[in-house]
């Protein structure tokens, strides 16, 4: 049990990366706080695991990065991980993109990152070993055509946690960033289901010549969050197959 007696949060733990990680997290002795937004049948994702408990909400409304870091902290008493997973992907080109849907992307995926991790940076340091784990993607260093806000979010992820690691080291947190390549997950799986022809190209691309898989993500995710991770800070851990390598 690499997490025994840890406290952590996963956001956008109903589906996909976030959903295996809580669940891995609490099979490594973690109780975790699973958070997504209402109607994503979040408690029946991990009804099978009573060390993790739900709290339905949007993380970019307002007063939502004080309400989860007030629920863990409420179940238990203390905070060591916080794995900010939850994204949106827009899908606009840049000169059509309207200003909401800019907006909302930015406001998932970088604003309430940046908000929770300050709601929990007291906390953090007084776990003596907090570990900040956020979740960008290859997109953080490249590029897609109708993906200028997701791109920009991400790289914002990546600027963002750097300077957390950085600014929180001497509390002994460390603050690293995961970027996923092409996973099969419910931001991709309904794609690339009526395209199975895109699918397989994402494959071809990567040296692995395989698509990733959920768990391949929360296992890197568990090195970042147990002891295993501890003099890592300020990462970008790329974990992609070797996508990277050709595109
Ligand atoms: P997913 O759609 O399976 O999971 C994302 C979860 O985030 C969903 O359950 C969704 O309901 C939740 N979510 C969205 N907006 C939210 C909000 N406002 N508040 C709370 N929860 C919200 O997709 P996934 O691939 O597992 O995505 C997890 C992370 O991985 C995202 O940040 C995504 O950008 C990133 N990522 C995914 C891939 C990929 O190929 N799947 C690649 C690179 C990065």
């Amino acid at each position: 049990m690499r997490l025994n007696g840890k406290s952590a949060i996963v956001t956008g733990a109903a589906s996909g990366i976030g959903r295996a990680t809580a669940q891995l997290f609490a099979q490594e002795g973690a109780r975790v706080l699973a958070v997504d937004l209402p109607g994503k049948a979040l408690a029946e994702a991990h009804r099978d695991h009573n060390t993790i408990s739900v709290l339905e909400i949007s993380v970019a409304d307002d007063g939502a990065p004080e309400a989860i870091i007030g629920t863990a902290i409420k179940g238990h008493s203390r905070l060591d991980i916080l794995m900010n997973n939850a994204g949106v992907a827009s899908n606009a080109l840049a000169e059509q993109m309207s200003r909401a849907d800019w907006d909302r992307s930015l406001a998932v995926n970088l604003t309430a990152p940046f908000l929770i991790c300050q709601q929990a940076i007291p906390h953090l340091r007084e776990s003596g070993a907090g570990r900040i784990i956020n979740v960008a993607s290859v997109m953080a260093e490249g590029t897609g055509f109708g993906l200028a806000a997701y791109c920009a979010s991400k790289a914002g992820v990546a600027g963002l946690t750097r300077t957390l690691a950085l600014e929180l080291g001497k509390f002994n947190i460390t603050a690293n960033y995961l970027l996923p390549g092409a996973i099969k997950t419910g931001m991709t799986t309904p794609l690339w289901n009526a395209r199975p022809d895109v699918a397989d190209i994402w494959a071809k691309k990567s040296a692995l010549r395989r698509l990733g898989e959920p768990t391949d993500l929360a296992k890197a995710a568990l090195f970042l969050a147990s002891d295993d991770g501890a003099f890592v800070t300020g990462h970008g851990l790329t974990v992609d197959g070797g996508l990277m390598l050709r595109v």
